[in-house]
């Protein structure tokens, strides 16, 4: 079996941080840790920290860093990521919880960190466009739908526009993007670890860069 990998994956929202990341995924067999869809899974499941995370993300607002660093610090935890590896998608944000990241993964360090890098203008259009499976969270968009009505391919569920992609909350995101991840990816830069890789353009071509990126990276 493929070596894994241990990685942060870096974007814009609407990037197709989504897409590459479940390529990414199977390719390494290393399990896609989306805080976002963690999030979201608990705001479904009503959990008390679904509750208060819901409650914020409906606002636009983001999770405080504690919380995302317990929710993070106990799934790298788990068999699955000390055995193979993860893909890190949707945290750190910032600066402080990318040293909290430094401290957990201490014993296992991150191989690399790559920020996927598309225009801002591409995708504030592919956003308004985007669905995904209210169940498995599976990705479609208005110009590549499921192939019956808006039923999940994967595992049969809903296909939605998500409640925070209304065009006021992903411009606050956006915006919150840049102020806290421009100093992210310089912190990145600066001990080593950054790849950045052109987003834009035919996925295929995106995940040939990606492999050849990370590959470079991994160590034994
Ligand atoms: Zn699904």
């Amino acid at each position: 079996m493929t070596r894994g990998v241990r990685m942060v994956m870096l974007g814009r929202q609407g990037a197709g941080k989504g897409t590459q990341c479940v390529r990414l995924s199977r390719h390494y067999v290393v399990p896609h840790i989306s805080t976002g869809d963690m999030l979201r899974a608990a705001v479904r499941e009503g959990t008390p920290l679904g509750r208060k995370a819901g409650e914020l993300m409906a606002a636009g607002n983001l999770v405080p860093d504690d919380l995302m660093i317990d929710i993070v610090d106990d799934r790298l935890d788990r068999d699955d990521t000390t055995s193979r590896g993860y893909i890190l998608d949707g945290f750190p944000r910032t600066v402080g919880q990318a040293e909290a990241l430094d401290q957990i993964t201490v014993s296992r360090p991150l191989d690399v960190v790559v920020d996927l890098d598309v225009a801002t203008e591409v995708v504030l259009e592919r956003l308004a466009g985007r669905r995904v499976c209210s169940d498995c969270s599976a990705n479609y968009s208005v110009d590549t739908p499921p192939k019956y009505g808006w039923v999940c391919d994967n595992c049969g569920g809903d296909v939605v526009q998500r409640d925070d992609d209304t065009p006021a909350a992903i411009e606050k995101r956006l915006a919150e993007y840049e102020a806290n991840t421009a100093p992210l990816i310089e912190w990145y830069g600066q001990r080593g670890l950054l790849e950045v890789i052109d987003g834009w353009g035919k996925a295929d071509h995106v995940t040939a860069r990606l492999f050849s990126a990370i590959d470079k990276r991994r160590s034994s």
